[in-house]
């Protein structure tokens, strides 16, 4: 973690976003940017909005900071989610294969409980990962809403970054 006051972030200029394929080749997206790394100040309590200034284009774009300890709060309320949802993944593919796998006697259906467990086996499935991704990831800081010329820019944690570095020129 970054030091309790600061968030480090880098600011990304989207220079092309291309995606090739889809037909016969599997697709493809290519995303390269250009990024600025910046530390902001994070407010004492609440949130506060900080203005970053593109290095690539100085196009300016506001960012919207949380306080410390609410962002450790929203953080950890995604990880929990996300575990959450990895428990009911398990426990709803588990009923769902239970149930799905009897031999049901004549003219009786399976349980409303059956549809209900594939749904939420094909909702945990997705949503569980992101949310604790997300949560690993999370450091406060959003950009706000972006119009021309902000579009095309994102603001990233940098540690995620890191574990990825996919920056080029
Ligand atoms: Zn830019």
């Amino acid at each position: 973690m970054s030091a309790a006051g600061t968030a480090e972030v880098a600011v990304r200029h989207i220079l092309s976003d291309k995606v090739t394929g889809g037909i016969l080749r599997p697709k493809t997206r290519t995303i390269t940017w250009a990024s600025a790394h910046y530390t902001v100040e994070r407010p004492p309590s609440g949130k506060h909005t900080v203005e970053l200034t593109c290095t690539e284009c100085s196009a300016s774009l506001l960012a919207e900071v949380r306080d410390p300890s609410t962002t450790r709060t929203l953080a950890a309320v995604m990880r929990v989610i996300g575990i959450v949802c990895a428990v009911v993944f398990f426990a709803a593919l588990a009923y769902a294969v239970h149930e799905g796998g009897k031999t049901l006697p004549e003219g009786q259906s399976l349980p409303v409980l059956f549809p209900i467990s594939v749904v939420a086996v094909v909702v945990t499935f997705v949503a569980g990962p992101t949310f604790y991704v997300h949560g690993r990831n999370y450091t406060g800081v959003s950009m706000l809403d972006a119009p021309k010329p902000r579009r095309g820019h994102q603001i990233r944690p940098v540690r995620a970054e890191r574990s990825r570095v996919r920056t080029r020129r």
